[in-house]
């Protein structure tokens, strides 16, 4: 048995993650999707930081639901297997999903990289910032500023090897896909057809969402589309279920696995 699963923001919705899409998303009336991006890190990098502090402890207060729980389920039980998420969290792994059979393929909430050079703290969901985390000082006329006209202290952690800014190590809006991710789904690909592919919980607005769904039900795969919502993927499906994910996967996950 080959399964490939395909996960979005709805999947981690029924946690209580906050989606980017609609009004749960805004954040001090802020749109995530022009915080999500490099262009608001160089104008307010503390900013962003608070918002992705804020994000961070919500994710470690949240808890995997059914969906997560069915994905890990067939993730132990299916002789080859990946999961690729779009999702940041760390709700995956904490179900039970180990790191080989799934790729983030926006990045890790949870780990904090430098923006100049290789340097990260590797994530852990339950851990404490990392250690390079310190109040600095505003070392430009910018920074200086934006800690001026907004009364705050800079909070943002630098790199212990070059002292530059370190981000989120997650994928932003306009920024590259990770290459060695990227190649991590292409291996899978390329090892065969699936027998069965679930895309659950994703508006499929990415083309290389559909791009991976269809590659991966070559060959007469069931493609399985669990999404209350109508998508660009549902024309392609060979079965729609219409269903929040967490009532929707653990009975398509039992019948997999019959
Ligand atoms: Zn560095």
């Amino acid at each position: 048995m080959r399964v490939l699963v395909l996960t979005g923001a709805g999947v981690s919705a029924e946690s209580g993650i906050p989606t980017f899409r609609g009004k749960d998303g805004y954040w001090r009336n802020l749109d995530p999707t022009k915080l999500a991006t490099p262009e608001a890190f160089a104008r307010d990098p503390q900013l962003v930081w608070d918002w992705y502090r804020e994000r961070r402890q919500g994710i470690r207060n949240a808890r995997p639901n059914a969906a997560h729980e069915a994905i890990a389920r067939l993730a132990h039980q299916t002789e080859e297997f990946l999961l690729v998420t779009q999702n940041v969290d760390d709700l995956h792994a904490r179900a039970g999903v180990a790191a080989e059979k799934m790729v983030q393929i926006h990045g890790d909430i949870f780990v904090t990289r430098c923006t100049r050079c290789e340097f990260s703290y590797p994530g852990r969901g339950g851990s404490p910032e990392p250690p390079g985390t310190c109040v600095v000082q505003p070392t430009n006329e910018r920074l200086r500023s934006i800690a001026a006209t907004s009364e705050r202290d800079l909070n943002i952690p630098t790199c212990p090897k070059c002292q530059a800014f370190m981000r989120p190590s997650v994928v932003w809006f306009g920024e590259q896909l990770s290459q060695g991710e990227l190649l991590r789904v292409e291996d899978f690909l390329d090892g065969g057809a699936c027998d069965v592919v679930i895309v659950a919980g994703t508006t499929a607005t990415f083309g290389y969402i559909i791009d991976w769904a269809l590659r991966g039900s070559r060959d007469g795969a069931e493609l399985v589309e669990v999404n209350p919502e109508e998508t660009p993927l549902s024309r392609f499906a060979t079965r729609l279920m219409r269903e929040p994910a967490a009532i929707a996967l653990p009975r398509i996950v039992d019948e997999v696995l019959v």
